[in-house]
């Protein structure tokens, strides 16, 4: 088995070969001679058609593998969902089939009504869950009759009285949480789930499968906005399941059913992206321990958040979860909100933006973006402060990014 580096480069391609007798097996090379497409074409086909009827009869029967129905499936869409099933699982092990989705959001929703989370059902979810996550349990699961109770994750014990007091139906976690980067404890929070029949849903969005594979730690559907890490670039929205029976096959027949797939050329941006996957994260974990150690020293900051940093809560769970430390950092500036727009407002190279995981850094504002939708009080619960800054480290030179930040400091 090719190692990760050199999977995320040519997994899933449909590379077409070339014939015998030097024809290009692709059908008709238009009389310029024998070629062959080194990358997936983008397949803009809503229908596809077969030999007769009889294929198609078997094609849309299941007795035969093939295309038919754009929002079934599609060659380009298939590439990549390929690619994404040998990062996630590279030796089969557990059977994995992984489903690409038009948004994170899109890929949330559809696992979650796989795992049978429906009327009179109760999910048990991380405090900490990305807002978008919690309301949807809350707005769209809870309109249906889904009771869904948060609970701290980082206390394995009270998950398992509340797995015990509750007999829910999904346990939904994130791999690495936003915006103060606790790390869970994947194999532990499996067990705890499984001793009361639940799914372990884990949102990888922060890790990829660069950092972890949350079914090889057991669990049972694996979540990514791939907005971010995996394609990579800031250009395109798209969303991805991976999951092992019996819930991949729920999670297809739900995504047919929704209607939630990504189009080809969202799919071929995507894979593309997703090429680099290694190299970029690589640099991005190198550049956030760096900014990380270099604003620890810097008077006006409250506190740094890394799982690299000795202060942080999970920094001996992390080696354990992850094989890095991540992309990602928050810090608390005195002064509250006006200094953190003062800080933010100060940036020249840094995006201000709040998403994370693109070749540019991008640095936000949790409490006025992803967390506001909470009342105050929950906010400064959870440690989202007005002051609280986060930094999706991007690509760029180091050295660069750092001496932005601290020239923007500079003006707070
Ligand atoms: N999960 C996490 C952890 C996120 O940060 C986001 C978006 O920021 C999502 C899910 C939703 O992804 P999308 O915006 O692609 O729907």
């Amino acid at each position: 088995m090719a190692r990760f580096e050199t999977r995320a480069v040519h997994a899933g391609e449909h590379r077409i070969g070339h014939a015998a007798d030097g024809e290009a097996a692709d059908g008709e090379a238009g009389g310029r001679g024998d070629f062959a497409p080194i990358s997936t074409p983008i397949y803009a086909s809503t229908t596809f058609s077969h030999h007769d009827m009889e294929q198609t009869d078997r094609i849309l029967g299941g007795e035969e593998a093939g295309y038919s129905y754009a929002r079934y499936d599609n060659p380009t869409v298939a590439a990549l969902e390929e690619a994404l099933r040998t990062l996630e699982d590279p030796e089969e092990e557990r059977e994995t089939a992984a489903f690409a989705f038009s948004s994170g959001m899109a890929a949330m929703h559809t696992a979650l009504t796989a795992a049978e989370v429906g009327s009179g059902a109760t999910v048990l979810a991380a405090e900490q869950l990305y807002g978008s996550t919690a309301t949807l349990l809350l707005q769209i699961f809870g309109a249906s009759g889904v009771d869904t109770k948060f609970v701290d994750v980082y206390d394995v014990e009270a998950v398992e009285r509340a797995v015990a007091e509750h007999s829910p139906r999904a346990l939904v976690i994130e791999s690495i949480s936003n915006p103060l980067l606790r790390v869970a404890d994947v194999p532990r929070l499996a067990e705890a789930a499984h001793a009361g029949g639940a799914a372990l849903i884990v949102d990888n969005t922060f890790g990829t499968p660069y950092l972890q594979r949350p079914l090889a730690l057991g669990a049972d559907i694996v979540v990514h906005s791939a907005t971010k890490y995996l394609a990579g670039h800031g250009d395109v929205s798209a969303g991805a399941a991976a999951a092992v029976p019996p819930y991949a096959g729920a999670v297809e027949g739900v995504r047919k059913l929704t209607g939630g797939i990504l189009g080809p050329f969202e799919a071929w941006l995507t894979l593309r992206g997703m090429k680099t996957l290694p190299l970029r994260m690589q640099r991005q974990c190198e550049n956030a321990r760096e900014i990380s150690n270099r604003l620890t020293a810097v008077p006006g900051i409250v506190r740094v958040n890394h799982p690299a940093l000795k202060g942080h809560p999970d920094a001996e769970l992390a080696p354990e979860m992850l094989s890095d430390t991540g992309g990602l950092l928050s810090f608390e500036l005195e002064g509250g909100r006006e200094a953190a727009f003062r800080f933010l407002n100060a940036l020249q190279l840094c995006v201000r933006a709040p998403s994370l995981g693109d070749v540019y850094t991008l640095i936000t504002h949790p409490a006025t973006s992803s967390h506001r939708e909470l009342p105050a009080s929950r906010r400064e619960r959870l440690g989202v402060k007005e002051g609280l800054i986060r930094v999706s480290a991007g690509i760029e030179h180091p050295g660069d990014i750092a001496e932005d930040i601290e020239q923007a400091l500079q003006k707070v």
